[in-house]
């Protein structure tokens, strides 16, 4: 039985297809929605419509940006024979805020996992491995330490050492499990600074 106006239904509806958001929480941001300033309304919806219609993904790096260069695959002041590869835009997010990385990033966009179906072919391997044919000297990979991160990180290796390039894992102090993004600064410099040859 619909209690409330279809439209709310589908706003509910809507909401919990999103990461990380129950029935419950979806019921409480619909009718939080339905009480908002219409302008306020207005204004999230066009932010939403917006940044799906104007972000793409980096001709170089694969992070999300709006332009066809990203700002750190267009900056000189950047060490482009040094690539860290990461899982999520977030997280070379969460390197930049530490301000001392000079090199620059590729974004795979996840993580090898077998249980969800998600392979090779699913993340930006094939991009990474195209530009390692140009002027690289080290590799860095700083994929989570998730089970599914050190799986990546493992594969990721093994292709990359017949080409010759340095490939370096960041150290280990980052928490087994942990995602990148909700790791402090110090830690994610000391694991950086940490970085073993593999
Ligand atoms: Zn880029």
């Amino acid at each position: 039985m619909d209690y409330y106006s279809s439209h709310i239904t589908n706003l509910i509806e809507g909401l919990s297809g999103l990461p990380g958001i129950g029935s419950k929480t979806a019921q409480r941001l619909a009718f939080h929605i339905v009480h908002m300033p219409t302008e306020q309304v207005n204004q999230l919806a066009k932010a939403m419509i917006s940044a799906k219609e104007n972000v793409r993904y980096c001709k170089a790096c694969c992070t999300l940006t709006d332009k066809e260069l990203c700002p750190i695959c267009s900056s000189e002041k950047r060490d482009h024979k040094t690539i860290m590869v990461v899982e999520t835009t977030r997280d070379l997010a969460a390197y930049e805020k530490t301000g001392k990385y000079e090199g620059v990033y590729h974004v795979l966009h996840g993580a090898i996992n077998p249980t969800l179906g998600i392979g090779l072919e699913d993340i930006r391997l094939k991009e990474l491995m195209q530009r390692l044919r140009g002027d690289v000297e080290e590799v860095i990979i700083a994929t989570n330490s998730s089970v599914e991160g050190e799986a990546t990180a493992t594969y990721i290796s093994k292709l990359i050492k017949p080409t010759g390039i340095k490939v370096t894992r960041i150290a280990s102090g980052v928490p087994v499990g942990g995602d990148l993004e909700y790791i402090d600064e110090v830690t994610l410099l000391r694991a950086l600074e940490g970085r073993v040859e593999w």
